[in-house]
């Protein structure tokens, strides 16, 4: 399978070398020249297998230049860190399906994508013999299964810059208690965007980039996608187990990655009905679905805190299949949004952007509502971005289907918006509870570009 770019600029490329691009060099996003179809015979002998072995299945034909023992080993490694043995068990509760991404170190979805990612890498550069230095801003999530990712791998270093104070304590805490020497958390006394904009201005001095291998971990590499495809064939295997019935999901969004996965799942040949994408306030993506407009708006702050994203980065790989894989279309929209803050679509693109999602838009008050009636009535305690996915589940897909809904986060992460739901805290697991006796390792530091610079100087290995 070869690599391409959603702008065209590229020759393609092998898998590994798409991994370790993660942005095409061109600006735009890699994608796979075609997607492997699955039979539904092939489907249904799937039934059998474990996580890892159907992780295997369906990962393997997107990478032909690792060999499949090798391969098999990265997936293995990666899963076996999950404290569930289904890896992302289902469960049923009150006409909805919960599909469990929260069983592995940090307790969200994204380490499903970042364990894998982090020992391709290690594979990678110990076959090339090469360094790599991981340079990344956070507000929560992202930055602490990165760090998980990558913990005392060879080869790797990497640096997260957080606000100080400034994220839940348990990310923090997450984050700060990692003790091994290739991990470097650095606190800024500012905001988030200080953070985000210190590692871009890192990013933009190419010659620094270049010297000092910098990379990133955001969620535009194609491995973190890939990884996330898997799930939704396990837990369409496990809701047709009983015998065949129509599928939908419904998937809580901040930058795409996630339903876009379900998307490659859905061209590979995995039957579903249409993808519900979930927003809260943040809606871009859900007044494009409902009315064609996709225009920026600033982003607001919610109980959702993963999903305050306007411009989400995934959405171009939706872009590129829409305009029939005309790259040269990709960069006339992109300089449109740059010009006017919109994109602007066809009535006859809109029938296809209809035909394969629909879309709602849960405020935060319906959010805080659902964590409490449906804790009530199931004694199933819902995270409040799984919330937002659950709500528009049971307010827009069909009831004789089986509506599965995507459970981003464990709800003890956001223990705060989950106690003024239902009134109590949320029960706090023990890995959590284990943090708050551990040693902490972090260095706090002014919002100041050349001391940030110092820092990695100082301790790339
Ligand atoms: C990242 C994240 C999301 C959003 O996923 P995208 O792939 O960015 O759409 C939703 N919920 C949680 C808990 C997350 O961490």
């Amino acid at each position: 399978m070869r690599y391409i770019s959603t702008r065209g600029g590229i020759q393609p490329i092998n898998f590994k070398d798409a991994v370790m691009m993660g942005l095409a060099t061109d600006g735009g996003l890699l994608l796979p020249e075609s997607y492997p179809q699955i039979s539904r015979q092939e489907l249904d002998q799937w039934r059998s297998l474990s996580y890892p072995d159907l992780a295997l299945r369906i990962i393997s034909p997107f990478v032909d230049d690792i060999p499949v023992d090798d391969l098999k080993g990265l997936i293995q490694r990666s899963y076996a860190t999950f404290n569930h043995p289904q890896v992302t068990p289902v469960v049923h509760r009150d006409g909805v399906h919960i599909l469990e991404l929260f069983h592995g170190v940090t307790l969200a979805f994204k380490d499903v994508a970042l364990q894998l990612l982090g020992n391709l890498f290690e594979y990678i550069l110990a076959e090339r013999g090469e360094r790599l230095n991981i340079l990344g801003a956070t507000s929560g999530d992202t930055g602490s299964a990165a760090i998980h990712g990558v913990r005392g791998k060879k080869g790797i270093t990497i640096f997260i810059l957080h606000p100080h104070g400034k994220t839940s304590p348990v990310q923090a805490l997450q984050m700060i208690t990692v003790g091994d020497a290739n991990v470097h958390n650095i606190a800024i006394r500012g905001t988030f965007d200080d953070c985000q904009n210190m590692v871009k201005a890192l990013f933009n001095d190419l010659q620094f980039k270049e010297k000092y291998s910098l990379g990133a971990v955001n969620s535009i590499n194609w491995a973190r996608v890939l990884a996330q495809v898997v799930y939704y064939f396990y837990a369409w295997l496990r809701v047709t187990d009983e015998g065949d019935r129509p599928v939908c999901f419904s998937v809580p969004t901040g930058n795409f990655g996630d339903i876009f996965a379900g998307y490659v799942a859905k061209r590979m040949g995995l039957p579903m009905g249409r993808l519900l994408l979930a927003t809260n306030e943040n809606n871009i993506l859900t007044r494009f679905v409902r009315d064609g407009d996709y225009s920026l708006a600033n982003v607001v702050a919610t109980v959702s805190p993963s999903m305050d994203i306007q411009l989400a980065s995934n959405f171009e790989r939706y872009l590129f299949h829409l305009y029939d894989q005309d790259p040269g279309r990709v960069r006339a929209a992109f300089a449109e949004l740059r010009e006017c803050g919109r994109i602007s679509f066809t009535p006859a693109e809109m029938e296809q952007v209809r035909a394969d999602f629909c879309s709602a838009t849960v405020d935060q008050a319906a959010t805080l509502e659902t964590i409490g009636s449906f804790n009530r009535e199931t004694g199933y305690l819902l995270d409040p971005h799984t919330a937002v996915g659950v709500r528009a589940a049971l307010d827009l897909l069909p009831s004789d289907a089986a509506r599965v809904c995507l459970a981003t986060a464990h709800p003890a992460k956001f223990g705060e918006a989950v106690e003024k739901a239902v009134g109590t805290p949320a029960p706090v697991p023990g890995s959590i509870a284990a943090l708050a006796g551990m040693e902490t390792r972090c260095t706090v530091m002014d919002a100041d570009l050349e001391k940030v610079r110092q820092f990695v100087v100082e301790h790339v290995a």
